[in-house]
């Protein structure tokens, strides 16, 4: 299929984006080509301005505006307990649930030997001196109830026993395999109420 060189680009560029084929990339670029030209500019703006403005938290990982981020600034929390996440969208879910009210740590996934996440893909060794130098108390690993997120979880437990601290797991009143960013917010909420001590 020919088609003009700046298409071709475009369809080639949106190919690169996780989950998306060569039949989405042409509909998306076909999408844009037939729509008004300030949609395009829009999109342009948006994906060059949040590589400009948008940062890691350099405490909780999280993404933010500021670093380190409001919440982790934010006095009114509880500094001695943080809520181990595998994603930025977990943290807000958490968050939403109303059920935490300490600080978070943003992992950036969960292990998975398959696709080549070990520990050093994911911000282990910075929740391990967080833990150690803030004086934590209470980690609650609330890494998605997946066979992953498990398997992360017991690893961390694992990894920061020695410390002392108390380890938590939210409990499996969230559907298997589901992700706490899909999950309503009693759901969220109950499975960090009803956490336990995790073996
Ligand atoms: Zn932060």
């Amino acid at each position: 299929m020919a088609v003009p060189a700046p298409v071709e680009r475009l369809i080639e560029s949106f190919r690169r984006l996780p989950g998306i084929g060569e039949k989405s990339a042409t509909r998306l670029a076909f999408y844009l080509l037939s729509a008004p030209q300030t949609t395009a500019d829009e999109l342009a703006a948006a994906i060059a301005r949040v590589k400009r403005d948008v940062v890691f938290c350099e405490r909780c990982f999280d993404l933010a505006e500021a670093t380190p981020c409001r919440l982790c600034r934010d006095p009114q929390r509880d500094s001695k307990q943080i809520c181990v996440v595998e994603e930025p969208a977990d943290r807000a879910a958490v968050e939403a649930s109303g059920s935490f009210r300490g600080l978070y740590h943003v992992l950036g996934g969960a292990l998975s030997p398959i696709d080549g996440i070990g520990p050093d893909e994911l911000r282990v060794k910075e929740l391990e001196a967080r833990v150690r130098k803030e004086g934590i108390e209470e980690v609650v690993l609330a890494t998605n109830p997946t066979a992953e997120g498990d398997a992360t979880a017991h690893f961390l437990a694992d990894r920061l026993r020695p410390i002392g601290v108390r380890l938590t797991r939210i409990a499996s009143g969230m559907p298997m395999g589901g992700d706490l960013e899909y999950a309503d917010r009693v759901t969220v909420g109950r499975s960090l109420q009803y956490r336990r001590e995790i073996e």
